[in-house]
């Protein structure tokens, strides 16, 4: 029975890899080009880590699944809100349903792991302490044959960062490279290649040393598959060098659609206040969070997100992140606010305020921008049971730019982050080698929600009907057996949950 092995890599961008593979300095990348076939992957709107992944495993757009960004914004209570990460059917489930056996690594948001058939080690978000792997027994053997972490040591700002990166990649890798045989279905998450990325994009040094080691390791799980076997490598999106930063709270704020009851610079008795007074930043803060990680253990994985992503202390920048910002509105008088990387929301007290709105932000925001940044809404974006729950509109970056819903002390709309030198871009890669697949074939329309399908088609599995994405039938040779045996659908209510555990229940005894 043929395995599949899929390995995806945070932030894999062709713009990067594609001289290196060309010129023979990624030679296992080239291989699995030349031999399979290969293209551009477009990911969700917006391109981020959460959304993407999440529909990779669900073959989902996120209106079906409720993921926007790492949390939403619920309009009703003005207060950031944080979605089910793992209710929804993925990959791994279907595979369980179906009785075949899953190895599942360092995907983000998967913790709390699933009980699925088979071992999963849950991504970030996720702290040391936490009961990230099932079967539980196992995190202790995780530690001490493969000194598994769930995280680097070091702060990524750092180049000294990146010898801590290898030996957590090494860590994930290894693990699977021992135990492949044994699974049906394997995912690994390699997941801190896009934060080297955002902090040393200009320093081709160190990513080509960050690429050749982690191509050493792809040449690893090609030698552990057999010929029957298929590797799979995406990326959730791409990136590229970032030029600037649209702060779009500061642009709704002049154009009078957010407004604030208080200055959110303002000092008061606030922990800033405190921190500013022991001479703490809030980036020498989240280094010390890195070093602290198994003493903070009553933190849970929302706060680790909020502490990330919320940004609630002026940085060195003088900007201040949501958690400061939310704390200042005044939402009698606000009718926009963007949270996250480009979710905006609208407040409205009626339809037709709401379409007015709309309208205004959409034709304003394009204006200004002049390209940089384009509106779409959550109708031409989503579809799904979640779409109410939906930023009402995405702002998308072009190439070069970038969304954030930080404020500025400066005043300024437009900024420019010294030590942030990359941001995603929305296609990112996809190759695809294995016996059936075609070689050296370009794919040119994959989107990430297509995996799922076409992975479960190479399984002999049926597809959940709900899915938004398709088998990429292109990818096969033309008759062979995943290409000539017809796409089976089926009703996504066989997969209940309460169905799956109770088949899983004598699956627990699990080796690694
Ligand atoms: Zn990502």
């Amino acid at each position: 029975m043929a395995r599949v092995v899929v390995v995806g890599i945070d932030a894999a961008s062709w713009n990067l890899l594609e001289p290196w593979i060309r010129d023979g300095v990624l030679p296992n990348l080239k291989l699995l080009v030349e031999g399979g076939a290969y293209g551009p992957l477009e990911s969700t709107y917006p391109f981020i880590t959460s959304p993407a992944w999440k529909s990779f495993s669900t073959g989902k757009n996120p209106g079906k699944i409720g993921i926007f960004y790492w949390f939403n914004f619920d309009k009703e209570s003005k207060r950031i809100v944080f979605p089910n990460y793992t209710k929804h059917l993925e990959l791994w489930d279907v595979a369980s349903f179906h009785g075949m056996r899953s190895m599942v690594v360092n995907i983000p948001l998967t913790y709390p792991p699933k009980p699925i058939s088979g071992v999963m080690v849950s991504g970030f978000p996720v702290l040391e302490h936490q009961e990230y792997v099932h079967p539980k027994h196992l995190k202790k053997h995780l530690y001490e044959k493969y000194n598994y972490r769930v995280a680097p040591k070091e702060h990524f700002s750092n180049p000294k960062s990146v010898s801590d990166v290898k030996s957590v990649i090494e860590s994930r890798l290894k693990l699977a490279i021992d135990n492949i045989e044994y699974y049906n279905l394997t995912c690994i998450g390699l997941y801190y290649t896009d934060a080297i990325q955002h902090y040393h994009w200009d320093n081709r040094e160190l990513l080509m040393d960050l690429w050749e080691f982690i191509d050493d390791w792809i040449g690893k799980i090609m030698g552990s598959l057999g010929e029957k076997d298929y590797l799979i490598v995406f990326s959730d999106h791409g990136a590229t060098e970032l030029k600037s930063v649209f702060l779009a709270n500061m642009w709704l704020r002049e154009m009078g659609y957010l407004h604030f009851k208080k200055d959110p610079f303002k000092p008061g008795l606030s922990l800033r206040t405190i921190l500013k007074t022991f001479g703490l930043s809030r980036e020498k803060l989240v280094r010390v969070f890195f070093k602290l990680n198994k003493v903070l253990s009553p933190l849970i994985t929302e706060k680790t997100l909020l502490k990330n992503l919320g940004a609630p202390y002026e940085s060195e920048y003088g900007e201040i992140g949501i958690i400061g910002v939310l704390s200042a509105v005044d939402w009698e008088k606000t009718k926009a606010i963007v949270i996250g990387e480009g979710d905006l929301y609208i407040i409205a007290d009626n339809r037709e305020e709401y379409e007015d709105t709309l309208t205004r932000i959409i034709r304003e925001v394009e204006k200004y921008c002049n390209g940089k940044i384009r509106a779409k809404t959550k109708k031409e974006l989503y579809s799904g049971p979640y779409v109410s729950n939906a930023p009402d509109i995405v702002l998308v970056p072009s190439e070069g730019y970038m969304v954030s819903d930080h404020m500025s002390r400066s005043g300024r709309i437009w900024v420019v982050r010294d030590n942030y030198k990359s941001f995603h871009i929305k296609n990112g890669i996809l190759i695809i080698n294995g016996p059936s697949i075609q070689e050296n074939y370009k794919t040119s329309n994959a989107k990430i929600y297509d995996l799922m399908p076409t992975i479960l088609q190479i399984l002999k599995l049926p597809i959940p009907r709900d899915v938004d994405g398709r088998v990429l039938t292109e990818v096969f040779k033309t008759r062979t057996e995943p290409a000539t045996r017809p796409v089976k659908y089926v009703d996504p209510l066989k997969f209940r949950v309460a169905g799956l555990r109770s088949k899983l229940k004598a699956k627990t005894r699990e080796r690694v």
